[in-house]
């Protein structure tokens, strides 16, 4: 794997309302940007810190059911990126939807370009954590995707219960958290359908690949997923 990149200032551009560019001062994420390179797994993009020869499938993928064919992010979940999207998240700079945005149309552009998608789902955000945060993050870079490839966007799960911050979580507890904490929403119309399913952060592949059995079970054809970052 290529070592990262960009260790300089992000010299961040304020993307969002130029009256609130006027009050708020804008940020300055300083770190790093690593893009997540080959080689990693052929199915969900865990990297592999060593050379290899052709595609490999890491233990994880080995020893489990997964529902997606692929997963994929544009970084790994580190410096820069890390930052930018724990201040998404945590810190109520909902301005760079618009960057994090760019950085999964980039990810989709780098590993999807080749192929064909019929719609766009975002993970859920359970209805008391979306009031907490004003909204969801997953939604808001998969509204920036869906304009930019022309794929609709489906609302096409809903989280059933609170599943809490996965991140404090070990990772078989991660696993267990999430089963049947996922059900359909929407026309349900996911017969034969080609899903792109959007995240913000993937780490363990739990929460998507609950998502993506979901998807599965209602009929779609294949679920593959983007994220800006790969923990
Ligand atoms: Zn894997």
């Amino acid at each position: 794997m290529r070592p990262c990149f960009d260790a300089a200032i992000l010299g961040l551009t304020r993307l969002g309302s130029p009256l609130l560019d006027l009050f708020f001062p804008v940020p300055e994420l300083r770190g790093e940007r690593c893009l997540l390179e080959e080689p990693f797994c052929e199915r969900c993009g865990h990297p592999y810190w060593g050379e290899i020869d052709g595609p490999f499938r890491c233990t994880n993928c080995g020893g489990r059911v997964c529902h997606y064919a692929k997963a994929r992010a544009q970084y790994l979940n580190r410096g820069a990126v890390r930052e930018a999207v724990h201040a998404f998240k945590y810190a109520g700079e909902y301005w760079l939807r618009r960057m994090l945005g760019e950085w999964i149309v980039e990810g989709f552009e780098r590993h999807y370009a080749d192929m064909a998608f019929d719609m766009i789902v975002p993970v859920p955000l359970h209805p008391s954590r979306f009031r907490w945060r004003g909204f969801n993050q997953a939604e808001e870079l998969a509204k920036v995707l869906s304009s930019r490839m022309g794929v609709p966007l489906v609302r096409g799960l809903r989280r059933l219960r609170d599943t809490g911050v996965q991140a404090a979580m070990g990772r078989r507890e991660r696993w267990t958290n999430v089963r049947g904490a996922f059900g359909l929403a929407g026309s349900g119309a996911y017969r034969d359908t080609r899903v792109l399913l959007v995240d913000d952060v993937f780490t363990t592949g739990s929460t998507v690949n609950e998502c993506a059995r979901q998807l599965r079970r209602a009929g779609a054809l294949s679920v593959h997923v983007i994220a800006v970052a790969r923990g």
